[in-house]
Parts: structure tokens; sequence; C-alpha cells
């Protein structure tokens, strides 16, 4: 049988791999990792993440040695690139997984035609999300534009075993060292373990899943699966996460609060897959407004505290841990995130782009989709109804979620020893703190998030 290339992109990992199982069904598997000039773009923007990927790399060539297999690096074009391989080992076949933002999916296109027209055949797979979109279409076969009628449908959709792929092919090819570029950034970060992905897996199943519905909104406390990093490299399979909570789920002796946690992180996980799903057939979860109607919303492209909101300085206590927690570590507890973009967007009335792109440098989990589809629910101009912006009021959020102040203290060291309730007060200019750097919050919230609903009231009237 001829031997089949099988380019690796964000899914590094040999098991619970449809692509690589697709790809063995073919003929011997040759695995493939190219870096090319769009990658290299991504990493030159977030050189931690670049670290991260190329541990990975290593991570995965080791998993192969252990095999004995090599996995082949490449640096340069990916269609030159894998014309010459496929010369080189008499390949007819390329396969890779789908991505879905639209401009891998632009690139991935491009690439397959290229590689057609030199008489290969290529074959893109469904790995990443749970559910494949084509397996969801929708109501009119377009894909789900709305969250709630997507996750029912989720919920019922049957997930197939992915078994390990075990036909390699022998070759006397040799991998190129990946690049070192990178490797020295951020010596004092600590990297997720990409060495033993499954470890997190079984640590998070092994026990806090149960408590999801009850400790996930508690910044504080480690009460999400922290799955985020390794999902979007690849590194841990989300459908092969799915299938075991599903499985668990049908344990007779679990108690409710326990059953709804379970269901409560699958509907993460189908969050995921909407986003996937919305982009695969649909690319405005690109860089456009998916409604219409918020296009051309005029948000700025800056603002006097915009460096404040980076750097953690707004003298709101929660919305800065939230960026000193992302600078820091590489993530941000989900329910911050939502209350630190709402105050880039609304506070602020800054372009979700902006923020996006913020988080993108920092976090370990840049997963494109996901990435502009929350900013741009975060925003109100994305796929779901809402009637107006959801604009989170960071002081109430903070008395709400983190009463006793300990995740904004673990991060804002400055207020160690100060009473968040009276820092909080919105004493606009006053110097609360004598000695202390911390400043005092930048604005009244609710004057700018009623500035901000007025121009949004204005503009909706305006499009009927
Ligand atoms: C403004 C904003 C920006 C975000 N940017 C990203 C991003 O760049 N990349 C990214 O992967 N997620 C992003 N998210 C979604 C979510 O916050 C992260 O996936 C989550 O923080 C990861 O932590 P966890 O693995 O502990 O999540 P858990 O709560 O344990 O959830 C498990 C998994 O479900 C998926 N998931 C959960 N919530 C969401 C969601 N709202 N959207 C999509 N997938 C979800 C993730 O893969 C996550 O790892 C963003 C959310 C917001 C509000």
């Amino acid at each position: 049988m001829p031997a089949v290339l099988f380019r690796y992109t964000n899914d590094l990992r040999i098991d619970a791999h449809r692509g690589l199982q697709a790809a063995a069904a073919l003929g011997p598997v040759l695995p493939v990792f190219i870096i090319d000039r769009a990658m290299e773009a991504t990493f030159a923007r977030s050189p931690r993440r670049a670290a991260f990927v190329l541990r990975a790399v290593d991570a995965l060539s080791g998993d192969f040695r252990r095999i004995g297999q090599s996995l082949i690096i490449r640096r340069g074009p990916a269609g030159a690139s894998l014309r010459r391989l496929a010369r080189a080992v008499d390949a007819q076949t390329v396969v890779w997984t789908a991505r879905y933002d639209p401009a891998s999916q632009h690139a991935d296109a491009r690439l397959q035609a290229e590689l057609e027209e030199a008489g290969l055949r290529v074959c893109s797979i469904h790995d990443s999300p749970v559910v494949a979109p084509e397996a969801l279409p929708g109501p009119a076969g377009g894909g789900f534009r709305s969250f709630a009628a997507y996750v029912p449908a989720w919920m019922q959709a049957e997930v197939d075993e992915s078994p390990t792929a075990d036909r390699w092919l022998a070759c006397d090819l040799h991998a190129e060292p990946r690049p070192q570029d990178w490797d020295a950034t951020e010596p004092a970060l600590s990297v997720p373990d990409v060495e033993h992905p499954d470890a997190a897996v079984d640590a998070f199943l092994g026990g806090p899943i149960l408590q999801y519905s009850a400790r996930s909104k508690t910044p504080a406390v480690a009460g999400t699966s922290h799955l985020g990093p390794l999902l979007s490299i690849g590194r841990i399979a989300a459908h092969d996460v799915a299938a075991r909570v599903r499985a668990r789920m049908r344990d007779p002796l679990l108690l409710a609060e326990e059953r709804a946690s379970l269901a409560e992180f699958l509907r993460s996980l189908a969050r995921r897959d909407f986003f996937s799903q919305l982009a695969w057939f649909s690319p405005l979860i690109g860089d456009e407004a998916y409604q219409e109607k918020m296009r051309d919303f005029p948000f700025a492209t800056t603002h006097p505290h915009l460096d404040a909101w980076r750097t953690g300085m707004t003298g709101f206590p929660l919305v800065d841990a939230g960026m000193r927690q992302l600078r820091a570590t590489g993530w941000m507890h989900p329910f911050v995130r939502r209350v630190v973009a709402s105050f880039v967007c609304f506070d602020l009335g800054v372009d979700w782009r902006i923020g996006r792109d913020e988080f993108a440098r920092y976090a370990f989990d840049d997963e494109p989709v996901s990435a502009t589809g929350n900013w741009q629910w975060a925003a109100g101009v994305g796929a779901d109804l809402a009637q107006f912006p959801r604009i989170f009021n960071p002081t109430k959020q903070r008395a709400r979620y983190d009463p006793d102040g300990q995740y904004v203290r673990r991060w804002i060291p400055e207020l160690a020893t100060e009473l968040l309730a009276s820092h909080e007060s919105e004493q606009l200019g006053l110097p609360l703190f004598g000695e202390q750097t911390y400043p005092a919050p930048i604005h009244s919230h609710e004057r700018a998030a009623q500035a901000f609903l007025a121009r949004y009231r204005a503009h909706r009237a305006a499009k009927g």
C-alpha cells in the first residue's frame, strides 16, 4: 500500500486521533510537522505560546521515538515540503485535521489545491471538536446560530471511539531539529505539562469534575479543569474527554449535583464545538462582527486608560487581578475573562478585536475561533440573541464571586491589607491608600456603562 503523509498542526498527540486513524486506514503513515510562514507569524505574536507549542512538538517527537517512529519536522512552505516528502517516500495522499478559523481554513484550502494540482490526494478530518460540524447541520443545513438550540442536539449526538493508529512508514528520513528561537522567553513562566497530558485529564475527571457546578465560578479556587491549553494544541482530544465524561454519567450511584456537574462540564465542551461549527459554516467568526448591524459600531481603537487595563492598573480589583493572572500564568479564570472583556469593550468602549489580540499575546489556550466567538459574545456583536450587551459591574461581581477578596489579593499584593469595599467606592482621584501604588478606580463604572449604552441604543435605533 502506498505511504500516506499525515501533517500535524494543532493536534499534537498519537492516541485517540481521528486524523491519524483515517490516515492509517489508507496506508503506512509518515507523521510530519511543518513550521511555515503562517505558523511563524503566530509564534512571533506570542513567543510564550510558541515555546509551549514547540515543547509539545518535542513531547510528540518523544512519543514517536518510544514506538520506533520519527516525527519529520520541516521548516518552510507547507506545499513544497509536503511535495518533496511525498516524492521521497512515494506517498500519494496527505491527511490533516480540519481547522476552523477563517485564516487557517483559507490556507488549508489553498494548500489542498496546490497538492491536488501536483497529483496528490488530500483528506481533511474533523478531530478537534467532539462532534463534527457536518454531523449537526442545524435546521437549514448551515449549522446552528444559537448555543441554546445547539446544545440539546450536541448532547444527543454520537461520539465515535477513536482507536490509536498503529501503521507507520519505515523510512530513513531524518527530522530536522526544530527551531530553538523561542525557548528562552520568560524562563520563570511555568508552561502546562505537555509531557503527561493524560495525567491532567485523569486528575480532573478523578474528582474535581464532580464539583464543577459549584466551584467553577469561584476564581479563588481551582474549580475548572485547566484543560484549555492542552485542548488548544490537541495534546488531549476533546472527543476522548467527552466520551469519558459521558461514560461516567451512566453511573447510577451519582448524586444529583454530581450528575449536574458532569452535564455542565459537557456543556462547556459543547460551547467550544459551537464556535467551531459557527466558523465552519460561516467564516464570519473572523475579524468581522457576526451581527451585521454591529459591523460599523464605532468602537474606539484606543483609550487613555487602555494601558491601565492591559497592565492590571484600572483600580477595579477583579479586572486587574484577571489581567495580572493572565500575564503571570498564561491563563485567566473563565468567569473573570467575561468581566475583563466587558470592561474593555463597554467601560472603555474599545474594540473587541484589540481585547482579543491582547489576550492572544499571553494566553496558552489561544484558540482562534473560541477567542473570537467569546469576544464577540462579550462585546454584544456575536451570534447570540441578547437584546442588550451584558455589561458586568466589576465591583458587584467581585463582591459576589470573590467575597473575601482571596482571588484579587493573590494577584494584587498591594491590596493585601486593604479593605476592598472602601477601595471600590469609586471616590475618584482620592489617594485612599497613602503610600500604596495601587490606583483608585479610573472612573465611575456606572457613568461609563450608561454612556456606552446610550451610544449602543442610538446605533441600533439608526439601523432599524
Ligand atoms: C473573553 C473571553 C475570551 C476567551 N478566549 C478563549 C481562547 O482564546 N481560547 C479558549 O480555548 N477559550 C477561550 N475562552 C473560553 C474559556 O474562558 C476558556 O476555554 C476557559 O477559560 C479554559 O479554562 P478551563 O480549561 O479551566 O475551562 P473549563 O471550564 O474546565 O472548560 C473545559 C473546556 O471547555 C471549553 N470551554 C469552556 N468554556 C468555553 C467557552 N466559553 N468557549 C469555548 N470553549 C469553552 C474549553 O476548551 C475548556 O478548556 C474565552 C472566554 C472569554 C469570556
